[in-house]
């Protein structure tokens, strides 16, 4: 087991891009890190440079205690699953699952031990002698994963690997890879693009942006105190809403008339972020946000609401209790949530606090 330490890690491109500016990270012995951002914000760069498969421009890598910058892939014990699964299709399950271990010339009786109690730790006991090819989707993620865990390596490296299952099958695994992390305690990095998958599965989460971490922290701080628009917008589903608002103090003056108390103090021109869940339904009353229903999207548990707001280009998404019966041009009145409002600096985007 080890932890995991980024010191100015740097990437540049030979053409002259910076992929990423200089990262500082510490990830904990057995911590399973989330990195979640947009396409191009650098998150297989990273992962890559930590596998040792592109080279590290500036900065240093650590692995415990050990500088690992100069070090082979092969030599950094470092285990990747990725997306494609990447299985040799001419073997079968146990010959993909014992590869890494014959070729470090561990003995047959010995590979054979470590294979079948993998096999059986991830349900894959009864497929052995399979080829890739006669196996589902999420039996091919299983094999990747009973490959890397069974070299017992210091850290693990997930490269979107649900991306290519259904969604149930995703939530199942998502599940399952939660389990075997924490049971195996192997420290971890996780990338992915699906906040969801990011907030179900971090200890800690970065969000990343053009190469820079954005926010790092537990997944309920960033839900429930967002650095940034960028962060805010991110985390979340379906996303929160932004609104213009003017502020004096405590006051804060909206497009459509009403006023609300603010969280901070506050001056000028600002952004009002509400999340969908914290528009609350109340009788009419000149203190609530009159709105009219632009459109209702049934989800069972929930409904959403696209909203029309007087002086607010872009409809507001609410969620409602599933139970409540919605309509197109229905007029309703939402209360915020007074104590879940958030403010952001309208240019930069910063929270207010
Ligand atoms: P995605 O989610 O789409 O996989 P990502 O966050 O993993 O995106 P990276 O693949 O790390 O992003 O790419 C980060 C940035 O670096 C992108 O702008 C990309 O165009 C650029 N980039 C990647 N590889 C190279 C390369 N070999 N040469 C120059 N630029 C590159």
């Amino acid at each position: 087991m080890a932890t995991l330490r980024l010191d100015g890690l740097k990437k540049t491109y030979p053409n002259g891009f910076v992929a990423l500016h200089g990262l500082d990270l510490e990830i904990a012995d057995g911590e399973l890190l989330v990195v979640v951002g947009p396409s191009g914000c650098g998150k297989s760069t990273l992962l890559r440079m930590l596998a040792g498969l592109e080279d590290i421009t500036a900065g240093d890598l650590y692995i415990g205690e050990a500088r690992v910058n100069p070090l082979e892939p092969a030599d950094r014990d470092i285990a990747m699953v990725f997306q494609n699964y990447a299985l040799y299709p001419h073997m079968s399950v146990a010959g993909n699952m014992e590869y890494a271990l014959k070729n470090r010339g561990v003995p047959k009786e010995a590979r054979r031990r470590k294979v079948e109690e993998t096999a059986s730790l991830i349900g894959l006991q009864d497929l052995l002698d399979r080829r890739p090819r006669q196996l589902s989707g999420g039996q091919r993620q299983r094999v990747a994963m009973g490959r890397a865990i069974v070299r017992e390596p210091q850290v693990f490296l997930f490269d979107e690997p649900l991306s290519n299952l259904d969604a149930k099958l995703r939530v199942q695994m998502r599940l399952e890879i939660r389990r075997l992390q924490k049971r195996l305690g192997v420290t971890s990095v996780y990338v992915t693009h699906d906040q969801v998958e990011a907030m179900t599965l971090a200890d800690r989460l970065i969000v990343m942006n053009e190469g820079r971490i954005e926010q790092l922290g537990s997944p309920m701080t960033l839900y429930d105190q967002p650095a940034s628009t960028f962060v805010a917008g991110f985390i979340g589903s379906p996303a929160m809403n932004f609104l213009s608002a003017e502020a004096s103090g405590r006051t804060l003056s909206l497009p459509c008339g009403n006023q609300l108390h603010a969280p901070v103090d506050a001056h000028g021109h600002v952004t009002l972020g509400i999340r969908p869940e914290h528009l609350v339904p109340v009788e009419e009353s000149d203190d609530a946000l009159a709105v009219q229903v632009e459109l209702v999207e049934p989800l069972g548990a929930d409904t959403l609401a696209y909203v029309q707001l007087d002086g607010q280009a872009e409809p507001l998404v609410v969620r409602f209790d599933g139970a409540r019966r919605l309509e197109e041009g229905d007029r309703l009145w939402l209360a915020p949530d007074l104590e879940r409002l958030h403010l952001f600096d309208p240019e930069q985007g910063q929270r207010l606090t």
